[in-house]
């Protein structure tokens, strides 16, 4: 069955409607305005394929809950983002081409309650809004921030964004959501649905089953408050900076750090870079290879010394009291006694010390972005994430092989392995120049070739863009597509309409299923 058409003329009556709600001048319907909204990170095709109609920008959950009906009515798919910076994975643009963007940047609502350490935030709370409101009212707690921070602290949870400090998995933390259901109910989650809910941020299963994560990188609601855990901020931050001189020591590298992170010695979840990962925000590749050239051992050598980096580096952190701390930095630096390390630095933040001003203390960045540059052009970049078994071997398996691959495809690969207590994320961003059709047509054969293979192998991505979720959900295919049959069963009883995020992890509601891609 092909995918539904937005009615051109059902969506003039939509887009009157919803200015009635929220006022003309928050509704965007120009040109220009549908471009502001597309995927500015894909290839020109690919944000084309998911260009939306318009967007409707309300400020209250009444007001969603007006346009959520609206859309019933005149069944008109929305598409809702926080602030819609969700690029490497999509931006602001939706599955559906022509859905309406529901965008909730104007959500701004903070509300901490510092005796608890939590703060219930609307979707359209930025981490460097919520990092100023932390400062300026004083608060001695911590967010956690993912590397490029420009986006909403909802939505990255929402969509399982990762960062740095032991807060940083952000799904983790949600505690309570408020929601708007497909068919315009409104519900609070967990303790928040008992009337004044004063636990509401503090237990996250509630009473009976808990839903906070069926909200999660789903399309069963449109979330306008979010309840999440702070950090409070530790007496003292002490660190280890590894560097590692051979693309073969990712393997120990993974076996010293994955028991650390299991026995809890480890807080964080450290993040293994490559060369790449460091270099890309600091020089362009032109400086280093031709333009189609393969990046030679040399080049590679020449740009590790240039900006004294390892081949694979890695950040360690302890967070708590001094004492802790230094107890614990002295075990995990006797983890690397009798290892061939590179480079060790040392890294030392006390309370009343000048900010360190990195993720690692929960400070909002944006510079790691530009690595987009890296193969000059317009710069785009694409991620590929499969959760992996902390093994040494199998890191350096997976890594020599999508090196090649990356080789052949004529990608430069930029690779980072995030331990986890018992996975690996292995987060890669996959550069490319929008302006070269050569690197766009290659863009797509590699990654259908990524995600193939790792399933062959029974991995599968934690997270996809919006043009490949139909090819991730498929690569589910236990019991011939059992977890596709359930979302989708949920799905139309929620949302029968399909208005709500179609296509989202690959989940249609019955009757706007295409076979998967
Ligand atoms: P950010 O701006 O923080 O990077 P986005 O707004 O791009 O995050 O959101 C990431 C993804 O999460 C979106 O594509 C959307 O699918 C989903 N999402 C974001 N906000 C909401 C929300 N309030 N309710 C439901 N889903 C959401």
């Amino acid at each position: 069955m092909a995918r539904p058409e937005i009615d051109q003329a059902a969506l003039a009556q939509a887009l009157r409607a919803f200015a009635s709600v929220v006022g003309a001048g928050n509704v965007f319907s120009e040109e220009q305005d549908r471009v502001e909204y597309s995927d500015h990170f894909a290839p020109e095709e690919q944000a084309e394929a998911h260009q939306p109609s318009a967007a409707v920008a309300p400020e209250t959950a009444e007001e969603v809950r007006a346009i959520v009906r609206i859309a019933n009515q005149y069944k008109i798919p929305l598409w809702p983002i926080s602030r819609g910076k969700n690029f490497g994975y999509g931006g602001a643009a939706p599955v559906l081409k022509g859905s309406v963007i529901l965008d909730l940047s104007r959500m701004k609502r903070i509300e901490v309650d510092e005796k608890s350490g939590t703060v219930l935030v609307e979707p359209g709370v930025g981490f460097f809004d919520l990092y100023d409101y932390l400062q300026e009212h004083n608060i001695p707690l911590w967010m956690s921030v993912p590397g490029n921070s420009w986006g909403s602290v909802a939505g990255n949870a929402l969509d399982r964004g990762v960062g740095y400090t032991p807060y940083g998995d952000h799904a983790s933390r949600i505690c309570g959501l408020e929601v708007v259901l497909p068919d315009g109910d409104l519900v609070r989650t967990g303790m928040g649905a008992i009337g004044e809910g004063a636990t509401w941020q503090l237990y996250k299963p509630g009473f009976g089953p808990s839903w906070d994560t069926m909200f999660c990188q789903s399309n069963f609601g449109i979330v306008t408050k979010l309840g999440l855990w702070l950090m409070p901020e530790p007496e003292s931050v002490l660190g280890l900076n590894v560097d590692v001189d051979n693309p073969e020591d990712i393997a120990w590298l993974v076996d010293t750090l994955g028991p650390m992170r299991r026995e809890g010695i480890l807080q964080q979840s450290p993040s293994i870079g490559n060369w790449l990962r460091a270099a890309a925000t600091m020089t362009t590749r032109e400086e280093w290879a031709r333009p189609g050239e393969r990046i030679s051992d040399a080049a590679i050598a020449a740009i590790r010394a240039q900006f004294d980096i390892g081949w694979w580096g890695v950040t360690l952190r302890f967070y708590g009291p001094l004492e802790i701390t230094e107890a614990t930095l002295r075990v995990a630096q006797k983890a690397f006694d009798d290892k061939p390390v590179f480079k060790m630095g040392q890294t030392r933040w006390v309370k009343g010390d000048a900010p360190e001003g990195s993720p690692v203390t929960g400070v909002p960045v944006t510079f790691p972005l530009s690595n987009a540059n890296w193969f000059g052009g317009r710069g785009g970049h694409l991620g590929f994430s499969p959760v992996l078994p902390v093994d040494g071997d199998i890191a350096l398996r997976y890594f020599n092989r999508n090196y090649e691959l990356h080789n052949e495809f004529g990608f430069d690969y930029h690779p980072s392995f995030a331990i986890q207590e018992r996975s690996m994320n292995n987060i890669n961003q996959l550069l490319f120049d929008r302006d070269n059709p050569t690197m766009v047509a290659n863009l797509d054969t590699m990654f259908r070739t990524l995600v193939r293979e790792a399933a062959s192998e029974g991995y599968a991505e934690y997270r996809t863009h919006i043009s490949y979720m139909d090819v991730v959900a498929d690569t589910f295919d236990f019991n011939d597509h059992a977890l596709r049959r359930l979302n989708e069963k949920v799905k139309t009883a929620l949302d029968p309409n399909g208005i709500v995020a179609p296509g989202k992890s690959g989940i249609w509601s019955a009757g706007t299923n295409e076979t998967a891609a």
